[in-house]
């Protein structure tokens, strides 16, 4: 087996385990291997160890380097995990099968325009700033309903909520919250979990899991921004 195939085997098993811990089936989560900043040589070994989910940050690193690679093999699902810039909103519609970025009303409405005009729609998940830090992206926990309502005027269907807990504490408490959060708004879908703690996002609910590094290795120190 690649280091890669080692990798992902490796990341499975763990994430097999969690949800056997928790009573959960393992067809309920979802591995994203997040790619930023992987060119497509680091990629073919995960796509030919059978991964299939990738996550990228930016629409426009995503669109040069995934083309080509759907090219190679069929069944490749996208989701964006990065900020989207509304006026991206039309090529993220086309490229992507799933945005986890929505998070206030002015992209709402470019998505809807360009889930309209495109004739179809991603899965969309809203992340939520679930530590309310003031750096962080996303919309406010308080804000929630008001952008779930936004949402469904605007004839969008929210399918999750997303988040990235605060760096350097205890994720359980932010994961819970998060399920919690989806669970009162009758979503489904909740993508949350890295590298570091995706077991711990699995027994507590995940259905998508974000992991770069335990499967590629460190990303390059100029790019560690994506
Ligand atoms: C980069 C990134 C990840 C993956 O992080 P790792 O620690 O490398 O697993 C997950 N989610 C988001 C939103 C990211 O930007």
């Amino acid at each position: 087996m690649s280091e890669a195939a080692d990798r992902l085997a490796a990341v499975e098993a763990n994430i097999a385990e969690a949800a056997r811990r928790a009573q959960r089936p393992v067809k309920d989560v979802r591995l994203i291997a997040v790619s930023k900043t992987h060119d497509a040589a680091a990629i073919r070994p995960l796509i030919a160890a059978g991964q299939r989910d990738f996550g990228e940050n930016r629409v426009q690193e995503a669109a040069a380097k995934w083309p080509g690679l759907r090219a190679e093999t069929p069944g490749i699902a996208l989701h964006l995990i990065g900020q989207l810039q509304s006026n991206k909103a039309e090529e993220a519609v086309a490229l992507f099968d799933a945005i986890h970025s929505v998070d206030r009303a002015s992209l709402v409405h470019a998505l809807a325009k360009a889930c309209a005009k495109a004739g179809r729609q991603p899965q969309l998940f809203v992340q939520v700033n679930i530590g309310d830090e003031e750096q962080k992206g996303g919309c406010a926990v308080a804000g929630l309903p008001a952008l779930l309502a936004a949402a469904a005027d605007a004839g969008l269907t929210i399918d999750g909520l997303m988040a990235i807990p605060p760096a350097d504490v205890e994720p359980a408490p932010y994961f819970a919250l998060l399920d919690e959060l989806a669970e009162r708004s009758g979503l489904p879908l909740r993508s949350m979990g890295m590298s570091g703690d995706y077991e711990t996002a699995v027994m507590l609910g995940a259905t998508h899991v974000r992991v770069g590094t335990a499967l590629f290795g460190m990303r390059g120190q100029a790019q560690a921004k994506g």
